[in-house]
């Protein structure tokens, strides 16, 4: 029997699934489609983290995005009945003298002092920080495997979740459009960095990045603090935490190496010298779908107006997805304008 829906949706990383989400809230029928492969989203550290970079520069659109991704977050955990959002402050630890007077000047910038303490804090015992340490706000990070795994039961639960490879070449234009036994209005590419497969939309200009990420058990009981000296420390137990991540834009595979495993651990050591004797629970490789101009690709085939792109979320998947999800409803229910900035238009 044929099924119809409104959209189909390829990809269950967190842009397929927030999307998926809110379309089902504006009450639109969907289907989604994942190939069950093990997925950025599913790795990630989930850390949203409002200033970044050697200059300590608010991230772009943050004042918008922010409150809109706390808003979702809180909504799914009220709505599973579990927490996916730990905010948490994050400490970040002044490497060099540029670092120290970037800092000097966000803090006379009203605009930061939402985002970050003025006060300088000095290094602890089990932190090695000698010129310094800033405590950022508004810092944290998602569950997001967790929050993945409730949304997949959800799309489950109302029999509108296959586990299947979208295969391109199954994919019939002749009345609307169809795939197997679904007919769909449109169908929405949420593929993360598979989509450099996509053979309508790998034209696009993708730069995508292999991280590496690491899970570990310490001996002694951690700082509760999310912790930022180039990588990142994140404390999710008494004992266990991760960090990460690696950032290489050549070898685009995803499996762990011995060489960003050293590179994790060494970093973590030069901070916090007692966590040499941590063990090593998992370690984990993904690609995130980063594109050339560091911005979201949405929007429409520019001949095929029935096949679309939510993707290119790179490294702040967490942060951006929830409000672009939103705006992008917006755009297929109600024409509502895609921003320029994001729209993948501007490289068609
Ligand atoms: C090591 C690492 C650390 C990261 N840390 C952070 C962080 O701290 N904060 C943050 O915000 N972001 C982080 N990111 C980035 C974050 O993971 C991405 O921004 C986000 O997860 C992208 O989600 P997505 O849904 O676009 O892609 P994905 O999560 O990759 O999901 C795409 C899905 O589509 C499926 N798919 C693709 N093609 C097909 C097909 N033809 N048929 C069926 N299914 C298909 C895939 O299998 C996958 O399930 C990190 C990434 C990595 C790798």
């Amino acid at each position: 029997m044929t099924k119809h829906v409104d959209y189909l949706i390829i990809g269950q990383g967190l842009a397929g699934s927030l999307l998926s989400w809110e379309l089902i809230k504006q009450g639109s029928s969907i289907y989604l489609l994942d190939n069950q492969q093990e997925n950025a989203s599913q790795i990630a550290a989930g850390l949203i983290n409002p200033i970044t970079g050697m200059r300590l520069v608010k991230s772009n659109k943050l004042d918008t995005l922010l409150p809109c991704a706390k808003l979702t977050y809180k909504e799914l955990s009220q709505f599973f009945k579990q927490d996916f959002y730990i905010e948490k402050p994050m400490l970040r630890i002044l490497r060099n003298e540029k670092e120290i007077l970037k800092f000097q000047q966000r803090t006379q910038d009203r605009s930061y002092l939402d985002y970050l303490e003025t006060e300088l804090k000095s290094a602890t015992a089990s932190i090695r920080a000698p010129l310094g340490i800033i405590q950022q706000k508004q810092t944290g990070y998602l569950l997001t495997k967790q929050l993945l795994a409730c949304l997949k039961r959800f799309l489950q639960e109302n029999q509108c979740y296959q586990a299947s490879q979208f295969n391109y070449q199954e994919l019939h234009f002749d009345k609307g459009i169809s795939w197997q036994d679904i007919t769909a209005k449109k169908i929405i590419f949420c593929e993360g960095y598979q989509a450099i497969y996509n053979p309508w939309f790998k034209y696009l200009p993708f730069q995508l990045a292999k991280g590496e990420i690491l899970t570990l058990t310490a001996k002694q009981a951690l700082a509760p603090e999310l912790l930022n000296y180039g990588h990142w420390f994140i404390p999710l137990s008494e004992h266990q935490f991760r960090t990460g991540a690696t950032f290489d834009n050549i070898n685009l595979n995803i499996n762990p190496t011995d060489q960003g495993k050293n590179t994790l651990l060494k970093a973590l050591i030069q901070v916090m010298p007692m966590l040499d004797s941590a063990t090593i629970d998992k370690q984990q490789a993904n690609i995130r779908p980063t594109t050339l101009d560091k911005m979201p690709l949405i929007g429409l085939h520019p001949e095929h107006k029935n096949l679309a792109i939510f993707n290119g979320f790179g490294a702040k998947g967490s942060l951006q997805i929830p409000y672009y999800s939103k705006r992008f409803v917006q755009y297929l229910l109600h024409e509502h304008p895609i921003a320029a900035e994001v729209s993948c238009q501007r490289f068609f």
